[in-house]
């Protein structure tokens, strides 16, 4: 049967109460008038929280616990009460003209005015003591946004040029916040005793009491303990990525398994010659002895995460990152032999069960941000579901972030649901009146119009990647420049996957006294980061998704609209410290029409050949029927199929063969592996090596500076090499690596060091991949056909006819494309020609595109061009 826990220290169950429901509900509702005349429910409340927490483990007087009861139930309604008027004023609640709202030049003045404006014309209404009290938690008044209309511009002489645009927004609603005294209090008590630079030298232990899981450490800890399987929900920045892992270390979660000592002891035999060194030192002292401790594993759907959330545990228990506390992304292992909590990709954890079928060296694995419902955190569900059942001690936690919680507990077998109760400080929402046909330029705007009117506190930018942060940076830049010391500093940090680690690191650097932060970022700070500090989030509404057309099998990365659900997410991370506002850059109808209630999962609009290579390897046959929480569509399966049939990975009985057991060695598309293995053939493995790592740094190569972009495509030009993208890409890679992997050669060819670096890791990676499928490395640099070839038995698929209409035509589904621009083969006509990729922009486009022969197609892919002809 379902479980709920409670995780509110008192229950709340009005019918053990001596009244009846309805004298409570009359009561509460007095409690609360009276004390919001008093103004006093925030004291009622924090007065109440002390109780609770005191009482917490002392047994009380039947009347004393009564009387606890009926004050939270109290409350709780009269919390209710405020949040219902709040909503009955959403019709009434319009965008301040700026009449009443003045925005005089005199702080000081502007606050008093405000507040006796609104109590004169009493538009505030309920919600003014509110208000007020918002307002003295950032110290400052807020003077509305948006109210920079004709009326009010005459009374703000000091803004009217500093800015040359500006975009009308409305307020249509405020998101409640939940429990934020509790925030407000923590907070007001750190500043009566630290100021604002000795608090960031708090110790970082004091800081994670602070955080809203470690009240319900014991309650969760019981429950992990008598549960095997449990569903964690909570807020964004409640605590669970970073404290739950070291709650259960020091729980005992790394014990080694005394019932498996047998084994143990087998193989300890084999690793006699470990020396000493290796057992380690844990910080509270105990010893790790090798092999016997036990892991526990926290997934992340994104790479920066788990590096992120790694570093900052590694920090919390003083030990070093790659020891004890480590990370595993996909062509970075940074683990060791020690590492007792590890980080990693879901997709990581996925290719783990190749090497570990039961993942035997967990004790706990959490997949976390399951909300996210990525391809691999669903195809883990029903691979841990599995291994849960006859691994009776492992324990399997599914944290996630929105109200999803249901639905995960239905899929594994009714697991019991633990809330972590949030935090959050209401945060008002704001949509433009008109669409905004340019959404990077609207958000540049609306990030000075925020600049220049709205008190300091960081604000964050949801972009879809990082072409569009690195526009958004520069645009920000150039306005901020040619307003000099009319404004105050302003702090641009951008985020995304591919920035590296170092640069990843500021943005949770706190501004400096005097300035604001602007984090430009992707997705990520959706709900995988958390950044302290946000007042502001501006909300363009798109996000770049993987579309998967499962009738033809085309494959693009598009910018979509988000769903309703990622709007709020996103909207409430400008309340995590203080009252926040949101800026959506669509209109309230957009969000009420044109935006689904939640995304779609990944499974379900993917292409899927890597995820049934990977299945039939760890001999999983039936995927039909696999335990899936949403199911792919048929059509997509047998697609995957299909193509893996093509390549060789599968025979005509759906079996893996031999070439397909090897492909699943790389953490590769099927089509890249496929080439690499082909190039034994073409006996030019170094160099397919060089060309599937350069691919797969993706189009970050070659550096544009917008003042120099003729100079940058120059040499960009000058690398070029018939026959191709991918060619280009080798002899730049040939090129770096001949200076000696030079920082300063880059640099002078407007090459990106940083992703040639990584290429490079990339590069390694593979190359020890290959000695387990035994393929020797061998360079062929001179024969361009050959690596053709072997390119062209792994994207086969990908190949594309040039038409009579001046386009090309994909040959397997007769659509219409283009080489991009930044192709080398973009003036040349090639008859055939095979693309890495396709992105749809104002077209579809080809990008990193390779001439062929018409007869190579025949030679390469025998399976696929016999029968199709
Ligand atoms: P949740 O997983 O519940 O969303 P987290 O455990 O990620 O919450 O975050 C808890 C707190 O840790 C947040 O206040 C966040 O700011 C802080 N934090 C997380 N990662 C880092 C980091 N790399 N640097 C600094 N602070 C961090
Ligand atoms: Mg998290």
């Amino acid at each position: 049967t379902k479980k709920k826990f409670k995780s509110e220290p008192v229950s709340r169950d009005p019918h053990r109460s001596k009244l009846s429901v309805e004298e409570l509900r009359k009561k509460s509702r007095r409690v609360y008038l009276a004390a919001r005349k008093d103004k006093k429910i925030h004291e009622l409340e924090e007065e109440l929280i002390d109780e609770e927490y005191l009482f917490k483990d002392v047994k009380l007087t039947k009347r004393e616990e009564e009387n606890i009861k009926f004050k939270r139930y109290a409350l709780d309604l009269a919390h209710e009460h405020e949040k219902a008027q709040q909503m009955e004023n959403i019709d009434r609640y319009h965008m301040p003209d700026g009449k009443s709202d003045e925005t005089s030049k005199n702080d000081r003045y502007r606050e008093d005015n405000r507040y006796s404006d609104a109590k004169a014309n009493g538009q505030a209404g309920q919600n003014f003591e509110q208000r007020k009290w918002e307002d003295e938690v950032i110290h400052t008044a807020l003077p509305h946004f948006g109210s920079l209309d004709k009326e009010a511009k005459s009374n703000q002489p000091k803004y009217d040029y500093i800015l040359d645009e500006e975009i009308q927004f409305v307020q249509q609603l405020t998101i409640p916040g939940v429990n934020e005294l509790l925030q407000y209090k923590e907070k007001s008590k750190i500043n009566e005793h630290e100021d604002e630079n000795k608090r960031k030298h708090r110790s970082l232990q004091e800081s994670r009491k602070t955080l809203p899981i470690y009240r319900f450490r014991e309650d969760l800890m019981n429950a992990i303990r008598d549960h095997q399987v449990l569903i964690i929900e909570g807020e964004t920045g409640s605590g669970k990525t970073t404290q739950l892992t070291q709650y259960l270390y020091e729980e005992g979660y790394c014990e080694p398994d005394t019932e498996n000592v047998e084994e143990e002891e087998e193989e300890e035999e084999e690793e006699e010659d470990y020396d000493d060194d290796d057992n380690i030192k844990l910080p509270n002292g105990k010893k790790k002895k090798e092999k016997k401790m036990m892991m526990i594993g926290c997934t992340q759907p994104r790479r920066v995460a788990a590096m992120s959330v790694a570093a900052r545990v590694a920090e919390e228990m003083n030990v070093k990152l790659g020891r004890e506390v480590g990370y595993a992304i996909r062509f970075e292992d940074c683990s060791s032999e020690r590492t007792i909590i590890k980080y990693m990709t879901d997709g990581m954890l996925l290719r783990e069960f190749l090497s570990e079928p039961d993942l035997a060296s967990y004790s706990v694995l959490i997949v976390d941000e399951a909300h996210e419902r990525t391809l691999h955190t669903d195809i883990l569900f029903g691979l841990v579901k599995d291994i849960a059942r006859f691994r009776p001690k492992l324990k399997l936690l599914i944290s996630s972030a929105t109200l999803d919680a249901e639905k995960f507990s239905q899929f594994f077998d009714d697991a019991p649901i633990f809330r972590i109760p949030g935090r959050r400080f209401p945060v008002d929402i704001y949509y433009t009146k008109a669409p905004e046909a340019d959404y990077i330029d609207a958000a540049v705007v609306t990030v000075l119009q925020i600049h220049v009117t709205q008190p300091l506190g960081d604000v964050l930018v949801f972009l879809t990647g990082q072409e569009e942060i690195e526009t958004a940076n520069e645009m920000l830049l150039e306005r901020t420049r040619r307003l000099g010391t009319k404004i105050k500093e302003l702090i641009i940090l951008p985020i995304y996957s591919t920035l590296p680690s170092d640069m990843q690191i500021r943005i949770f650097e706190p501004a400096p006294l005097g300035a604001r932060k602007v984090i430009l970022a992707t997705n990520i700070a959706e709900t995988s980061l958390t950044i302290d500090g946000i007042h502001y989030v501006i909300d363009p509404g798109f996000c770049k998704q993987k579309t998967y057309n499962a009738r033809n099998g085309m494959e693009a990365l598009t910018i979509t609209p988000i769903s309703k659900a990622s709007a709020n997410q996103r909207a409430g991370r400008a309340g995590r410290v203080a009252p926040g506002k949101c800026f959506r850059l669509y209109t309230s109808w957009a969000y009420q029409h044109e935006l689904d209630d939640n995304s779609i999962p990944e499974i379900q609009r993917t292409n899927l050949g890597n995820v049934v290579l990977l299945l039939k390897s760890l001999g999983i046959n039936d995927l039909v029927n696999f335990d899936y929480m949403d199911p792919p569509p048929m059509e997509t399966l047998r697609l995957a199929f299909e193509q893996l049939y093509a390549l060789g990975a599968l025979n005509h009985k759906v079996e893996l063969t031999k070439l397909g057991r090897r492909m699943a060695e790389f953490p590769l598309d099927p089509m890249l592996s496929k080439t690499i293995l082909a190039s034994e053939t073409y006996k030019c493995s170094a160099e397919i090596l060089t060309i599937v790592s350069m691919l797969s740094v993706n189009n970050s190569i070659f550096f544009r500076p917008k003042d120099k972009t003729l100079l940058a495509d120059t040499a960009r030009q000058g690398f070029f090499t018939p026959g191709g993208d991918h060619l280009t890409l080798l002899n730049v890679y040939n090129q770096w690596k001949d200076t000696n992997y030079s920082t300063q050669w880059c640099y002078e060819n407007f090459i990106q060091f940083r992703s040639m670096n990584r290429a490079r890791q990339v590069r390694d990676q593979l190359e020890a991949l290959m000695e387990r499928v035994e393929i020797e490395i061998q360079s062929n640099p001179a024969d361009t056909i050959g690596i053709r070839k072997a390119i062209c038995s792994g994207f086969f698929y990908h190949t594309a006819k040039f038409s009579k209409n001046g386009m090309y035509k994909t040959v397997r589904h007769q659509q219409s494309v283009l080489i991009h621009p930044n192709s080398c083969l973009f003036d040349q006509i090639p008859r055939y020609v095979i693309y890495f990729e396709l992105v749809l922009t104002t077209k579809e486009y080809m990008r990193q595109v390779i001439e062929i022969e018409n007869e190579w197609l025949r030679e390469t892919a025998p399976h696929f061009y016999k029968t199709k002809k």
